[in-house]
Parts: structure tokens; C-alpha cells; sequence
């Protein structure tokens, strides 16, 4: 039988690997970590828990997700709609649940609201040439709501600002024009759920790796080298392998160093592709009615300077907080900077509470950096990915959110596609 190495055991990897196993390969996993998930765990935190990556997933029966949840016996839950706002006018505005709903809100002026009715009308162009994001949607939607309702949502979402970014950053955008609308796409796509599993997100990789048959933590694929016949030879931490198959499960940096003696016009497209860091503030606070049930609120970033919102994890998942205390992260920098007076907590604290007057000094703080935490696919991004996996020798393949899309959905999805249909 032929053998396959996956490095890295992140999401990405394990739900790779076990689509291969589910196929018949023989599979091994390499994590340098001391533990799966990549930026996928959960932490212990005084009574609870806290996220060091994902809040949850966008699920919906019958999905990708919905089989990889069923198969590995993942049970989750989800919090419902919540409300959810965007900072802008030095307030926080309602975001309607529905797209139609935008047309009563005060988020964008009436001309806006407009324009955006009129967007299954509008033409579907040619992929070519790539545009920005920032250009799909106002040739989509319009002006109004490309400056006023977008960078808030990309950047709760990418950490970036929307006009440096290529409409491939979020694939669905043209998966959905594809169908003849982005109105008519959503609709035919159906309604997604956020869910988030018993026990947090990490217990996602934590339950794709028990139903593998061979994950090594604490082990980094140092050195990679060409053998006859398009075999390969790994080696890291001691140990050694040769095999037929070689999966780089790597954010694209990584593999680009691991690449670069073999495969250096491959390790150069994937070392040219940004990553974005972010600093999570996670703070415990009495529970506001307003604000408890909700999902958050996101800042547009122009009034935002550097703070891009906060979300509220004892919603989205109640096991985060002991019972009585509300529990928010809040994202801060990213591709937009960060400013002096928000690098310590007083600093987030005081702008949270600029938004939220009512919220309380918190009674427990922690703080992560998540560095080079986020693909940021700028412009050019499609060039970038095909130059990457063109150059790539035989019997070497990249995965990654850098060339699916940024969430865990995207990723499943792609991988679903790249490994092909199951034998039945
Ligand atoms: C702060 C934050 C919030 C997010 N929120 C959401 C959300 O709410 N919803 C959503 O759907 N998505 C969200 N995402 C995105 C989602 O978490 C990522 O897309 C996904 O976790 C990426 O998984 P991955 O396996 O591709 O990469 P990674 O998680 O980066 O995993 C790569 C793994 O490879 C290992 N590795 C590196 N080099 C080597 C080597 N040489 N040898 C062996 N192993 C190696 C690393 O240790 C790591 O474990 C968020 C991400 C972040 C950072």
C-alpha cells in the first residue's frame, strides 16, 4: 500500500487525513505542537474556557461539516440567532438577521439601501481579472455598502482592510455570483448555523486525531528530500520517513521554508503570500442585558483605530463562564495597526467601554497573541496560490485556509473537493 505523510495537525491536516483513511491510504500525521489543533484549541480558564482561534462553525444538516460532525460523534450546540451590531457614528447599530431587513436599518443611508436592491440584476462577470473585494462588492452591491456595512465584516473576519484584499479571500462571494446573484446563491446555499461542540472547538482535532491511526505530536518535518520514483524522504525530531505521498498541511510560510531546497519557485509563491497577527483580550464581566444574548458587535474600522470588536463567547457557548458572568474577546490590531494606548488591558478596556458605557471593570483578564495567525490575501492572491501548487514537484500537495478560504467551513468544504469522491 502506498504511504502518505500529512504534516501538521491542524484542522487542516487531520481532516485531511481522515479523508484519506476513509479512502483506504495508509496515513501518518506529524504536529509540531506538544497537542493537535494549530489555532484550533480551548483553554482551561478558571470555570470555564476560552478560545485561542475559532468561536464556533457555520453548520448545516447535510453539509460537509454536518458528515465530518456525525462521523467522528461530535455532539454540539448552538446559541441561536443573537443580536449583533456595528460601531459606527460613535454608536452601536443593529445588524438585521436577514439580508432584506437591511432596508429598514440606519447602517447605511437610503441611496445605499437602494443601489443593494438592485443586485440580482446586475450582470455576473468573467473571473477574470482578479478584482478586490472591495471592487466585487460595489459593482454587486454598490458604493454604500462596499464603504459603509464591508470593512467592519472583513474585518471581523480577516483582520484586514477590504480594499487591500482579493475577492478570493472570501471564496463563497464568487461561488455565490456563479448561481446568477449573490442573493440568489444565499438563498440556494440555505441557512447556516453557528454551532460550537461540547467542550469547545478544540474538540474538534481532538476528535479527528482519535479516529486516526497514526498522529505524532511533538514532532517538526525539519528537512524534505527528493528520492527516485517521486518518493520523499522527511525528516525531523530523530525520526525518518520515505514515502509515496507527501501533504504539506502548513499556513503557506511554513511550507514555503520547508520547500525551498526542493521545490524553490513553489517555496517563493507561497513565502509571497501575508499573514496578519491579532492581540485577544478575554475579559469576565456582570452581565449586561443588552449585551449577554448577543453575538457582538464589530467596529467600522475608520472609528475603530486599531480596535476591530468584541465578541461574546459565554453566549455563543455557555460552559465558557462560570454561570452568572459574561465573558467577552475582544480583537485587536491586526492588518490595521496597533496604537500605543491599546497595547494593556486598561487601554481595550477603556475603548469597550466607550461603545458599552454600562459595562463593568472586568474581574479577570487574559491576553493572547495570535501571530501570523491569519491568512491576508491581498490582491494578486489567485497568481500567488496557482503559481504555488503549479510548481509543486510530484508527490508534494499544500492545504490550507490560504488557499480555501478563512474558516473551518471553507477548509472542509475544499477538502472535501481536493480528496475526491469515496469509493461506496
Ligand atoms: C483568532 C482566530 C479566530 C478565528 N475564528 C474563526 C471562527 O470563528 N470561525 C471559523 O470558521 N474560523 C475561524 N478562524 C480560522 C480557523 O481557525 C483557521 O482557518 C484554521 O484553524 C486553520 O487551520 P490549519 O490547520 O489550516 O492551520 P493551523 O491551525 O495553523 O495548523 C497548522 C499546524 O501545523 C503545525 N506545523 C507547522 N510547521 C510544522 C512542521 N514543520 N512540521 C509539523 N507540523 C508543523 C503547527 O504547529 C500547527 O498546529 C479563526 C482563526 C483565528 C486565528
Amino acid at each position: 500500500m502506498s504511504s502518505t505523510l500529512i504534516l501538521g495537525g491542524g484542522v487542516t491536516g487531520l481532516a485531511a487525513a481522515w479523508h484519506l483513511q476513509r479512502r483506504g491510504a495508509e496515513v501518518e500525521v506529524w504536529e509540531a505542537a506538544p497537542s493537535v489543533g494549530g489555532w484550533m484549541k480551548t483553554l482551561p480558564w478558571e470555570g470555564g474556557h476560552l478560545e485561542t482561534g475559532p468561536q464556533g462553525v457555520l453548520w448545516q444538516k447535510g453539509t460537509v461539516v454536518d458528515k465530518v460532525f456525525t462521523a467522528i460523534g461530535l455532539p454540539f450546540q448552538s446559541p441561536g440567532t443573537g443580536a449583533r451590531w456595528v460601531g459606527k457614528g460613535g454608536r452601536l447599530i443593529p445588524v438585521p438577521a436577514s439580508p432584506p431587513s437591511l432596508m429598514f436599518s440606519a447602517l447605511m443611508p437610503l441611496g445605499a439601501k437602494l443601489r443593494m436592491m438592485a443586485e440580482p440584476f446586475i450582470p455576473v462577470r468573467g473571473a477574470e481579472p482578479e478584482e478586490s473585494l472591495s471592487a466585487f462588492i460595489t459593482r454587486r452591491l454598490g458604493k454604500g455598502v462596499a464603504t459603509e456595512l464591508l470593512p467592519a465584516m472583513v474585518a471581523g473576519v480577516l483582520a484586514a482592510p477590504a480594499e487591500v484584499l482579493s475577492v478570493d479571500a472570501i471564496p463563497k462571494l464568487r461561488q455565490w455570483e456563479a448561481t446568477g446573484s449573490l442573493v440568489n446563491g444565499i438563498r440556494k446555499s440555505g441557512v447556516s448555523h453557528m454551532v460550537v461542540p461540547e467542550g469547545g472547538m478544540g474538540q474538534l482535532p481532538i476528535k479527528l486525531a482519535e479516529h486516526l491511526s497514526a498522529v505524532h505530536t511533538g514532532l517538526r518535518a525539519e528537512r524534505l528530500e527528493a528520492l527516485p520514483n517521486h518518493r520523499w524522504r522527511v525528516s525531523g525530531g530523530g525520526e525518518v520517513r520515505e514515502v509515496d505521498r507527501l501533504v504539506l498541511a502548513l499556513p503557506a510560510f511554513e511550507a514555503s521554508a520547508l520547500l525551498w531546497p526542493v521545490a524553490p519557485g513553489s517555496a517563493a509563491a507561497l513565502g509571497s503570500i501575508p499573514y496578519t497577527s491579532v492581540d485577544l483580550w478575554h475579559s469576565r464581566h456582570t452581565p449586561l442585558p443588552a449585551l449577554k444574548d448577543s453575538f457582538g458587535f464589530l467596529i467600522h474600522p475608520p472609528e475603530g483605530h486599531g480596535y476591530l470588536g468584541s465578541l461574546v463567547p459565554s453566549w455563543m457557548d455557555p460552559q465558557t463562564a462560570p454561570a452568572g458572568v459574561m465573558q467577552l474577546r475582544s480583537f485587536i490590531g491586526g492588518a490595521f495597526g496597533k496604537p500605543a494606548d491599546l497595547e494593556t488591558w486598561e487601554g481595550v478596556q477603556t475603548r469597550l467601554q466607550h461603545w458599552i458605557p454600562a459595562l463593568d471593570a472586568a474581574s479577570a483578564v487574559r491576553h493572547e497573541f495570535a501571530e501570523n495567525a491569519i491568512p491576508r490575501p491581498e490582491l494578486g492572491h489567485r497568481a500567488r496560490v496557482a503559481a504555488a501548487l503549479e510548481a509543486l514537484p510530484t508527490g508534494i500537495e499544500w492545504l490550507s485556509n490560504a488557499r480555501f478560504g478563512p474558516g473551518v467551513r471553507d477548509i472542509l468544504e475544499g477538502l472535501e473537493v481536493w480528496a475526491g469522491p469515496e469509493a461506496h
